[in-house]
């Protein structure tokens, strides 16, 4: 579940009221636990040595940055929302003075970075760093697709490699040290393999699928926000893909580490990693949207909703079920590969 209201697609000025934070707290901490145990020795003690946490902890603390709220007065705050301490049950290792101010400062230096519309600034340019919105049509990552950005998921974690391989630091982003790059990366990771947060359907008031690569740019009326915009009865479906398998808990179980030991390696450079994993995840997002059927239910400009319905609801569970636990034991393995290769 999700810690605040946030923008989801801000790049077009949109705010929906829904939340998203792939996989809530439990499964960030799920892929960080599966990497933890994958580490090899190196890498195992330049995590240690540099982020002063496990990859388990450190999982949730992209979310914990939406905590920050911009004042009027053009300062910045951590603000504990009295009515949701819940949210900051995965925050309280980062409740110290030192791991605070970071926070504050890396929203602050990551906020009026990127390219939103006017009153998307209102949550801070991070808030895209967590996702893409590539057209369930295509069958792959790319940067020319509508949907993703330079300031995207896949470009989060290339800036936080380049910071861990001594590299420059890809604009717009601003990250201070290798440090910061960690926790970037033991949480992004992770959601780049939750289906819909790379995956989305964009929709017309019939509910029927339109393709936003056949235009020049994405028409908002059409967004569905990584399945925010699409309502399961009193819960929306991305919210739905975000909870994991409640037997799972908080920790790699012995199922999970298992597949991602069997998990084959990633190719090629590891900078072409991020999109290569993108494209998997959206090829599983697939997946995850065939069978559903789409209805206009509310309409307000720029922010429509759709109701869901499903041709076959047990199936349907069922399959999100099995694709949840694959991409928890993916991003946990790749997670782990990647450090691993930056730290042989
Ligand atoms: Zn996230």
């Amino acid at each position: 579940m999700s810690k605040v209201v946030l923008v989801l697609s801000c790049v077009f000025g949109l705010l929906n009221p829904a939340a998203a934070s792939a996989w809530g707290y439990q499964g960030h901490k799920v892929v960080g636990s599966i990497a933890d145990q994958l580490l090899k020795p190196n890498a195992k003690q330049q995590v240690r040595q540099i982020l002063g946490f496990d990859l388990r902890t450190a999982g949730p603390w992209a979310d914990c940055v939406k905590s920050v709220a911009r004042h009027d007065d053009g300062t910045f705050h951590y603000e504990v929302d009295p009515n949701h301490l819940e949210f900051e049950v995965p925050c309280t290792p980062f409740d110290s003075k030192e791991e605070r101010a970071r926070i504050v400062d890396y929203a602050k230096r990551n906020w009026f970075t990127c390219t939103y519309a006017p009153d998307g600034f209102e949550r801070g340019c991070h808030n895209t760093f967590h996702f893409e919105d590539v057209a369930v049509q295509r069958n792959r990552f790319d940067r020319s697709f509508q949907g993703t950005s330079d300031h995207d998921a896949v470009a989060a974690i290339g800036a936080a490699i380049a910071v861990l391989t001594d590299q420059p630091v890809p604009p717009p982003f601003s990250i201070r040290d290798k440090k910061e790059a960690l926790f970037m990366l033991a949480h992004f990771i992770g959601d780049l393999h939750q289906p819909l947060h790379v995956g989305s359907v964009y929709l017309d008031a019939d509910g029927t699928l339109v393709d936003p690569d056949l235009a020049q740019r994405i028409d908002p009326a059409t967004e569905t926000t990584g399945g925010n915009a699409i309502q399961d009865q009193n819960v929306n479906l991305h919210q739905e893909w975000d909870d994991i398998p409640t037997d799972i808990g908080e920790v790699a179980t012995r199922e999970l580490l298992s597949d991602a030991r069997a998990l084959p390696a990633s190719q090629g450079r590891i900078e072409d990693w991020p999109a290569a994993w993108a494209s998997d995840s959206v090829l599983v997002s697939h997946d995850a949207f065939a069978g559903l059927n789409f209805r206009l239910i509310r309409t307000e400009p720029g922010n429509n909703t759709w109701s869901v319905a499903f041709v076959d609801h047990v199936e349907y569970l069922r399959r999100q079920d099995a694709i949840k636990r694959q991409q928890l034991a993916k991003g946990g393995a790749r997670l782990a590969e990647l450090l691993n290769a930056i730290w042989p």
